[in-house]
């Protein structure tokens, strides 16, 4: 290898303001500059002022159309913000252009004092938000939203691309009071179009809908959202993506309604320091709502380092110019697998509204949100699936601190659904129907775990005939598997429970016991589950002197691997058209169930069935 050291380029000024558009990426021209001449037709008060960045913000093309109501302020912005506001006072409308850093931390008592306290109608477009860049520390926005989140009225838009920048400009405009927005310039990607998207001030939209990981985002990083979200399909991570685009006032509403679902983890992602940004926004309404817990948030901050690291364009955050972009986006995107995976790297908040266990241990930052099983064993069997009930529980039980043993026909798969949640959690081949296999693998978790604290009977099959259509073999297996299962592993796991003072037991029944017949279940799927009712409602009485509930789920219309393929789209509506909250369920809502009877929460709950349904079923 060759010691001669490589003489890097010397950047120009075109490379540092370098747009942001990955090669090939669909990009619109100077998106802000054309609205802007657009709107000005229609709107003549609109006057554009700029701190001598007329072509770097794009308002050249506002010069170029209106030169008579065009303001070349020179490098002052202190005077282009109070000249501004006093334009405002007079009546106008302007749209006042420069870089994000200049108009928020050198004008920033401009700001306040001549715009926002007076609730004027000036429109800071302000380029190069964030790390987007490359001519350094002293250009890069870092603190813009948090500055500007503290001036008292000030509406602040963070865009994503040119569709949020050209819809944006109209309704900046038409807003009464001062408003704030990041500008992106040059040619910018063109990415929401594809999501059925539009923007509307004050509203957060949800772009793709997911059921591991929510990511909220603002600005850039929704694109890079996107991007991660459609990576990870391939590891079969479902992610979906909030975008905010407006960051004040924030949309409370749909952030709370987004991030209460459970079993989700939710990342927000932003082009900010961790401090006053976006992020801490949404901590503090979900913190605030009670939907999460101070305990249950981390950071995954920019390095103090970043700044200088970004000057030489060797940041790794995933958003820096195009010379680094491959490996940038690499970065980003294996950073994301690595939170997603490790549950830990990224900022992040669990929804659970549950109170800490007293005596409960902080065994780590993996645990520090997950506390309803906190250093509980929890055994499920019928597991490995990856779209099924019992993994999703699995990896909820794994969030809520549990160490989870993983028990499917199929031991390779088993293993693997097990150290696709962790290292900690273990997985096990286990036919219920075969007594003997399922006192060995409960033989091996007491080895691997020293205790089982809470079983969860939940493999199961189905088979979709009639009555008079049903032969002895189907009979057989359909019976075997749901309720000679349940008693199968029972008997191996009870005596266990009995020895350590207690446990809990959760059987998977069905809708199809309570009804008489479910969707795709036939009438020996009924039989069975209805036997799963009654054999957990006589264990519950039979063992509840030695402290073990057992108790029952009794899901309505999930989807899952076990439906699918087996109702057309056309169905599927129907039936939802039918369940009063018109939808069919996830496998998370059945696990929010599972885990809640297998949580000290449901402590005086034994011999009960949860109806997990959307209403389906509703008794009298
Ligand atoms: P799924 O097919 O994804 O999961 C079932 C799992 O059970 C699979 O991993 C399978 O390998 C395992 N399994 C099958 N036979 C087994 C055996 N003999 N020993 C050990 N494991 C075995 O389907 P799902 O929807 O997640 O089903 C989970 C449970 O929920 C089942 O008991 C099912 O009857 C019940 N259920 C499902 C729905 C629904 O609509 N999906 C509704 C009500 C009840």
């Amino acid at each position: 290898m060759s010691n001669a050291t490589v003489k890097k380029p010397r950047l120009t000024t075109s490379a540092m303001i370098a747009s942001i558009a990955s090669e090939g990426q669909r990009v619109k021209a100077a998106p802000f500059g054309k609205a802007l001449v657009e709107l000005a037709a229609q709107r003549p008060e609109i006057v554009g002022l700029t701190a001598d960045l007329a072509k770097y913000t794009d308002l050249h093309l506002f010069a170029q159309a209106y030169p008579e109501r065009f303001f070349q302020m020179g490098m002052a912005e202190q005077l282009l913000m109070a000249s501004a506001g006093g334009m405002a006072k007079e009546g106008f409308v302007p749209f006042a252009t420069t870089y994000a850093v200049f108009g928020t931390r050198r004008a920033f008592d401009f700001v306040h004092q001549v715009i926002a306290e007076e609730n004027l109608n000036v429109k800071m477009c302000c380029a190069l938000p964030g790390l987007t860049t490359g001519y350094g520390p002293s250009h890069q926005a870092t603190e813009d939203i948090a500055l500007m989140r503290g001036v008292p009225g000030m509406t602040i838009v963070d865009p994503c691309d040119a569709l949020d920048i050209e819809q944006a400009v109209p309704q900046i405009a038409a807003h009464d009071g001062p408003v704030y927005m990041r500008l992106l310039r040059g040619n910018v990607p063109l990415v929401l179009d594809e999501y059925d998207y539009s923007f509307e001030l004050g509203k957060a939209k949800m772009l793709r809908d997911g059921r591991d990981v929510l990511v909220i985002s603002s600005g850039i990083l929704t694109m890079r959202a996107l991007e991660v979200a459609k990576t990870l399909e391939a590891d079969k991570v479902d992610v979906g993506v909030l975008h905010v685009p407006t960051i004040k006032p924030l949309d409370t509403e749909t952030i709370l309604r987004e991030a209460g679902r459970s079993g989700r983890l939710v990342v927000v992602a932003e082009n900010h320091t961790t401090v006053g940004g976006l992020g801490e926004a949404v901590a503090t309404a979900l913190l605030t709502a009670g939907v999460t817990r101070p305990s249950a948030r981390s950071h995954c901050p920019m390095p103090s380092s970043m700044p200088v690291r970004y000057r030489r364009c060797t940041t790794a955050t995933g958003f820096r110019p195009r010379p680094c972009r491959r490996r940038s986006r690499a970065g980003s995107v294996e950073a994301s697998r690595r939170a997603v995976r490790r549950d830990g790297a990224a900022r992040r908040a669990y929804p659970q509204n549950a109170t800490r266990p007293q005596g409960a241990r902080n065994r780590g930052s993996q645990m520090n949100n997950s506390l309803l099983l906190d250093g509980k064993i929890v055994m499920i069997s019928g597991a490995a699936s990856p779209r099924g009930i019992g993994l999703a529980t699995a990896r909820l039980a794994a969030r809520h601190g549990a160490r989870v043993a993983i028990l499917d026909l199929d031991e390779a798969a088993a293993v693997e659904a097990a150290a696709s949640i962790g290292p900690e959690h273990r997985g096990y081949g286990c036919n219920v129907v075969d007594k003997d296999a399922c006192l060995k693998a409960t033989a091996q978790a007491i080895a691997e775990f020293g205790r089982i604290d809470v079983l969860i009977n939940n493999a199961g099959i189905t088979q979709p005939v009639k009555t008079l259509d049903i032969d002895p073999a189907s009979w057989d297996r359909i019976l075997d598997v749901n309720l000679r299962g349940v008693l199968y592993l029972s008997q191996a796991v009870i005596p266990h429970m009995k020895q350590q003072g207690g446990g809990s037991i959760a059987c998977m029944s069905s809708v199809s016991a309570q009804r008489g017949g479910g969707i795709l279940g036939g009438p020996h799927y009924s039989a069975a589950k209805a036997g799963v009712l009654g054999l957990a409602k006589a264990m519950a009485r039979e063992f509840g002197p030695d402290n073990i509930r057992v108790n029952c789920v009794t899901p309505g219309l999930i989807q899952t691997d076990i439906s699918s393929g087996k109702l057309s789209d056309e169905q599927k509506a129907s039936i939802a058209a039918s369940i009063p909250l018109n939808r069919l369920g996830n496998a998370d809502e059945v696990a929010g169930a599972y885990v809640f009877l297998a949580s000290d929460l449901s402590s005086y709950i034994t011999g009960a069935v949860i109806d997990v349904n959307g209403g389906m079923l509703i008794h009298g």
